[in-house]
Formats: structure tokens, sequence, C-alpha cells
């Protein structure tokens, strides 16, 4: 693992957050009536968590990190006044899964990918007690409160073992971290990501946007059709102009030294993925 990987997780996972943590709120947002958007606010909370209540059942789809459990678990009981049926997981990065050992305890089913389980049950760092027990390998159907929630694998694009979730009468699309909205995304080629993967996905994804559809990103605010074709472009743009200077027999630290991304720098480089963090990826995920 390459230093600046490891403390880029660490910057995740690490001392610094626990001290934030207590800071940490969880908002929630009506998405549609029975859909719900949590997020945290007053510091790094994970991934924006999506929530399916009604008469028939509970579905979360992701579920923060450890150390927020209990905040979370009592934000996602004001809004639905029960226990959680299901949980779903988008992928298997510790901000969306570090919740499993506690929902699994409070009496939920965990569902995932079958690359989320294989990757978690050989992570010795994971509680194996949040080990999801119904997995799939390519799509999965739920039929709950008079609404579809279409879960769909995406191959190798944030990691191996993507899925998002199509919630089709309501209109609404939870991506999982196949959308960081407004920010340079991540694509963990360390677990099977790859740059063409993940326009692949957000291209699949476009195409399921009618004009009016709601979609709830990994990260970042909610994000709207309009959004999400954005941040493709930008990606493809990136993959056009890093692709080039590959074809042309530049090194990464040539293509990282050109800056090719320059002119997204102001917008969408973040603190975990900054532009040249994006490049790199960029040279790397095309080099292959
Ligand atoms: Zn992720």
């Amino acid at each position: 693992m390459n230093p600046k990987l490891l403390v880029s997780i660490l910057f995740f996972c690490g001392a610094a957050f626990a001290q934030q943590s207590a800071d940490i709120q969880f908002k929630s947002t009506e998405v549609v009536p029975g859909l719900y958007m949590i997020e945290g606010v007053g510091g790094f909370a994970g991934g924006n968590l999506g929530l399916l209540t009604g008469d028939d059942g509970v579905i979360l789809i992701d579920d923060s990190l450890p150390p927020l459990s209990d905040k979370m678990q009592a934000a996602i009981a004001k809004v639905t006044g029960k226990k959680v049926d299901f949980v779903i997981n988008t992928h298997v990065h510790g901000d969306h899964t570090g919740g499993n050992p506690a929902m699994a305890k409070a009496g939920a089913t965990i569902v995932a990918h079958d690359n989320i389980r294989k990757r978690l049950a050989a992570n010795k760092d994971f509680d194996k007690t949040g080990l999801p027990v119904v997995t799939f390998s390519d799509q999965v159907t739920f039929h709950l409160n008079d609404k579809t929630a279409h879960v769909i694998h995406m191959q190798n694009a944030h990691t191996d073992g993507d899925a998002i979730i199509h919630f089709k009468e309501a209109d609404v699309i939870h991506t999982g971290d196949l959308l960081f909205n407004g920010m340079f995304p991540f694509i963990d080629l360390n677990s099977g990501g790859s740059v063409n993967g993940y326009i692949a996905a957000q291209e699949k994804i476009l195409a399921l946007c009618g004009p009016d559809t709601k979609i709830i990103a990994g990260h970042g605010p909610m994000a709207s059709k309009a959004d999400m074709k954005a941040n493709l472009d930008v990606l493809k743009d990136g993959k056009k102009l890093v692709g080039a200077m590959i074809e042309q027999g530049k090194s990464e630290e040539d293509v990282v030294a050109a800056n090719p991304l320059a002119k997204y720098h102001d917008k969408y480089n973040w603190q975990f993925i900054s532009t040249e963090r994006m490049t790199r990826t960029l040279f790397k995920s095309l080099s292959k």
C-alpha cells in the first residue's frame, strides 16, 4: 500500500475521526414519501444513507462507521419508529459497511454483492457478526411498501462489488460511491475499481434517469440528472486528456507535472481526492 493511500485511510478511520465524531449529527431529508436520505453533518460520517420505510418494513442502504452506530440508529428510529429489516451495502468500504455488526445485532438482514462478503470475510479487522447473510452476483429486487428497489451490480467501477439501488416507481436512485457529487471521484484501483468501469457505470445510471429523477450520491449533496451528467463529463474529459498523454509516451510524473485537470481544480479538488491524486488514478488505471 502506498503511504499516501494509508494517510487517506487514516483520515477516514483514525484517531482524528474519533475526536470529531462527538460533533456529528445525522440529518434526515424526505426525498419522496417513505424514502429518506440521511447524512452526517458536523464532520465526516461516512457515505449518505438511504432509508425506505412503511407498513411492510424498513430497508437501510449503507450504515456509516462503527463509532456512529448508536447515533445513526437513533436517527433511523426517529424516522421509522421500528426496526430495520434489511441493510443493503453499496460496496465494501468501511464508511458504508462499518455499522453492519450493530445493525445485524439489532435484527437486520445484511444483503450485499458476493465480492463484498468475500472482502469483509478476509479483513481481519472486520467484526464477522456483520457479514452479509444474503449475497447476489448480478441483481436482486425488493418489493416493499408499494415500491420496488432494484439492486443492480456494476462491474469494476468504484470497487469490484458495487451496486446501485433503483427505486423505479419512486424515481429515486442511490448510487453508492458511483457518484461523488461535485467532487473528483475515488476510484479504488486496489479493490478492483477502474476508470473505464466507473465511466460505464455512470453511463448506465444516467440511462436510468428521467428528467425528475432524484439521486442520492455516495458523498455530497442530493443530485439531479444534470449533476450526474456533469460529474460524468469531467471524468470522460479527464480520461481523454490523460489518455492522450499516455499515448504520447508520457510518464506518470510528466502527466502530473503537466496538470491536465487544472481547469477542474477549483470545483472538484477536495481533501481526500486532490487533483494530483485524480490525475495519478487516471494514469494508473488507463495504463493497464
Ligand atoms: Zn467508497
